[in-house]
């Protein structure tokens, strides 16, 4: 198949009463999907106007209208605009509007962060996918129980965009990474090849697939293959447990802190998860007593680091699982389509072999541009080689061990908080003076926010104060975890705050 909505009619062909999706006590075969998504489609398409290179957003939970709605939109040629459920109005208002999405779909607990924002948008309509609407808004179930009078033949072509997947950006601006249909299928391929699925595999996705692993990790690549793919609402270790044991689960991909809590809730050697066969971990390092517990706790299952950023629309790089226990700290070789380089961060030159230096990349799965960022686009990617932003080293066998991060983010158990975006805030309070964020060690989440803050003088600041003013702005998880007030913050002799010296817990 040649796009994305291709990958669904084949497996249909193939497997019409296969259980595709699974969310709560709601189970679809591909015949009942592809039936959902033609119908959502004849509506959007007729009822809507939604036309080819039209984007819809999504401000969705893991549940099946995620699925139907994206293979939906895909199927008109329409780009899917997923959205962080957890943002708050203005973090949505930016998205909305850089993306120009003319429509958004959305579960009714997202509303009250919506309703302030979307009047301020180009937004036409808004689904809401519960059975009370508010008003102003249109019931999601119309869209897939309205039968279609016609079926809608993909119009696609495989260069054209899918996705805009935000990420945040140095600049405190999320950029919108463009991921085509050509970059998405490749992705999938590479997971097939890699992780050597087949139909007969079931994924769990207990990670959002509004972010890239649980979306081109898990979602698509299972439709592509007729597998089974399981969405959890949100991660709890216990119903987590449970699926892998009830639905024979196969194939998981997670953040390191979804096995890290997996292992430590008590009962979790009582689950039968003998079907477990190969478990994917990455978007943050992983601790190396965690993957020995997975080894112990799962001794058939095979291990494979996964990295990857939005941008190469996830994994570029994916560990062998016969190497993985001999090498824990790297993440892999690239996978075979893919190409590295190890270049100054300054000057972008190549690197001797075994010198740390930022990872570059290039490969079908690579990104060509930003939704609308032109200058974005110019600094990080030149002649289809993507700048990562992180250091690593590439040994003679070809594989990469990553030392360091170049861009000044913060990885919460696989969510990136780009420190100027908080700062930006922080500073917005007129009793702030400076500011500093930076991550600090946490056995769970690998790193959590630490705020310094220096007040203006005479100004009182407390901590709950300097985390209040985040809360009311930014998504909960950006909430500094730790806050301390300084009276200056260590600087070197030209001025710039030394980060380094702030990386403890207060
Ligand atoms: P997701 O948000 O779905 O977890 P992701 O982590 O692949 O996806 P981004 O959110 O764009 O993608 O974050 C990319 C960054 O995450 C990388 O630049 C790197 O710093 C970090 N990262 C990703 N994978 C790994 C890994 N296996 N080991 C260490 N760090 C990783």
């Amino acid at each position: 198949p040649s796009n994305i909505s291709e990958t669904l009619t084949e497996s249909v062909k193939c497997y019409p009463d296969k259980i595709a999706v699974v969310h709560q006590n709601k189970r679809l075969t591909y015949r009942q999907l592809q039936e959902q998504v033609n119908n959502a489609a004849y509506q959007f398409k007729y009822k809507y106007g939604v036309q080819k290179g039209d984007r819809i957003a999504l401000l969705l939970m893991n549940g099946i209208p995620f699925v139907v709605s994206v293979y939906a939109i895909l199927q008109l040629g329409a780009i899917a605009v997923p959205l962080n459920t957890k943002l708050k109005s203005q973090e949505l208002k930016y998205m909305i509007n850089n993306s120009g999405a003319r429509m958004i779909i959305a579960n009714l607990e997202w509303w009250p962060n919506l309703k302030f924002v979307v009047e301020e948008t180009n937004v036409e309509h808004v689904f809401i996918t519960d059975t009370k609407i508010p008003e102003g808004t249109k019931p999601y179930i119309n869209l897939v129980n309205t039968p279609a009078e016609t079926i809608i033949d993909a119009a696609v072509d495989e260069h054209d965009s899918a996705f805009i997947m935000y990420t945040s950006g140095t600049t405190g601006r999320p950029k919108g990474a463009l991921i085509s249909h050509f970059n998405m299928i490749h992705t999938a391929l590479n997971y097939k090849y890699c992780y050597n699925l087949s139909s007969a595999d079931n994924t769990v996705i207990a990670v959002p697939v509004f972010h890239i692993t649980g979306l081109a990790a898990q979602l698509v690549p299972f439709i592509f293959l007729g597998g089974k793919a399981v969405l959890l609402s949100m991660f709890r270790p216990k119903e987590f447990l449970q699926t892998l044991q009830d639905e024979q689960i196969t194939h998981v991909i997670a953040s390191p802190t979804v096995y890290v809590m997996t292992l430590l809730d008590p009962d979790h050697d009582t689950y039968d998860v003998s079907h477990l066969r190969v478990g994917g971990f990455g978007g943050a390092p992983m601790p190396s007593e965690t993957l020995k517990a997975l080894k112990k706790w799962v001794p058939a299952i095979e291990l494979h680091n996964s990295y990857g950023l939005t941008e190469t629309s996830s994994p570029v790089v994916i560990m062998p699982h016969e190497v993985q226990l001999q090498e824990i700290a790297a993440v892999g070789p690239t996978v075979p389509v893919a190409e590295v380089k190890v270049v100054d961060p300054e000057t972008k030159k190549e690197l001797a072999p075994g010198e740390v230096g930022e990872l570059i990349f290039k490969g079908p799965m690579v990104i060509q541009k930003y939704w609308e960022n032109e200058e974005a686009t110019t600094k990080a990617i030149k002649g289809g080689w993507f700048s990562s932003g992180d250091l690593g080293v590439v040994d003679e066998k070809g594989i990469i061990t990553i030392k360091d991060r170049i861009k000044d983010m913060i990885n919460r158990g696989g969510e990136k908080i780009y420190s100027v975006e908080l700062e930006e805030v922080l500073y917005s309070n007129q009793k702030i003076m400076e500011t500093a964020v930076v991550g600090v060690p946490d056995e769970t989440y690998g790193e959590v926010v630490k705020a310094c803050v220096v007040p203006r003088k005479g100004e009182g600041l407390t901590v709950e104060e300097v985390r209040q003013w985040v809360r009311d702005r930014l998504a909960n998880y950006k909430v500094p975890t730790y806050v301390e007030i300084m009276d200056v913050l260590p600087r070197n002799p030209n001025g710039k705050v030394i980060k380094t010296e702030l990386r403890y817990i207060p």
